[in-house]
């Protein structure tokens, strides 16, 4: 009896088709890691405390029509929270000058990318609240952008010192980018730079802190801290660990039962078209052949 009908055996196929690579996600690298990569760097775990309350980081009145917040509560907060200590547990890198905190590259104000960055992860952690980016103009009565923004009062965009931001009119943080050719601030912003500006902190390389106490030093006048010894995250890198390779483990068995499973219904669908190409009875189609 020939065939009939369109079904092909597996045979039949074009013996040239390559399979299709599988898509190998990119592999997300573990905190731990990470972390590691930042101490070798040269960082400190700093661990701020949770302020009792939302700081004030405007520090002024400000114009008609220009608005602070909205204030994050509940869960909302809670997961700012979370996001600022997912940063912090990677480390800072503390400058020696001025005692700037650089965080962990991911977060820098140079990356592209949908991270949130480090300065707004800390404004909102400490102020319960951060300026939305690309919201509309608002203009003062002399058409200066008078949206807020957060400004570097030490001028270094990655920073994440709660004491080196401020949260301002747009008009004023632009004016902040022409100060300090004498060498301290004369922008004329009554809430002073830090430091002289200077183009592309990118390309700059600071000296760093290299021991506690050189941290300790640069740090006063910041919010209280701790710094932890290296090890402090170690158990918590072991147990996330640990439950990484728990969840491979689960995942590569899922894909070998599926595996198996197909190719046992590979196997019985080629029985049948065998039995359809001969002739020869099935057992659950022998009616058919009558
Ligand atoms: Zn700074
Ligand atoms: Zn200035």
């Amino acid at each position: 009896m020939a065939k009939t009908g369109s079904k092909t055996p597996a045979s039949d196929d074009p013996p040239c088709t390559p399979p299709k690579p599988k898509k190998i996600p990119k592999a997300k690298r573990a905190s731990g890691s990470l972390r590691k990569a930042n101490l070798r760097r040269g960082a400190f775990l700093i661990e701020f405390q949770t302020p009792p309350a939302a700081v004030d980081v405007v520090q002024r009145e400000l114009a008609v029509g220009v608005e602070k917040g909205p204030m994050l509560t509940g869960k909302d907060l809670q997961s700012a929270r979370d996001q600022y200590r997912t940063m912090e547990r990677k480390g800072f890198r503390v400058t020696k000058d001025i005692g700037c905190l650089i965080p962990d590259e991911q977060y820098c104000t140079y990356q592209q990318g949908h991270t949130v960055k480090g300065h707004q992860r800390t404004i909102t952690f400490f102020a319960h609240w951060c300026p939305k980016q690309g919201s509309s103009a608002i203009r003062n009565e002399h058409g200066w952008p008078c949206n807020l923004q957060v400004s570097h009062l030490c001028h270094r965009r990655s920073c994440c010192r709660l004491d080196h931001l401020i949260v301002e009119e747009q008009w004023r943080n632009v004016k902040r980018n022409f100060c300090g050719s004498t060498g301290s601030c004369d922008c004329g912003n009554p809430i002073k730079c830090l430091r002289r500006y200077t183009s592309q902190d990118t390309a700059e390389l600071p000296d760093f802190c290299l021991t506690e106490e050189e941290v300790s030093e640069v740090m006063v006048g910041a919010p209280t801290f701790v710094i932890h010894p290296p090890s402090r995250y170690e158990n918590r890198d072991d147990k996330s660990k640990q439950r990484k390779l728990a969840k491979d483990k689960r995942k590569r068995n899922q894909e070998l039962h599926e595996h198996k499973t197909a190719r046992k219904q590979s196997r019985l669908a080629a029985r049948s078209d065998v039995a359809v190409v001969t002739g020869e009875p099935v057992a659950e189609s022998s009616d058919d052949f009558m």
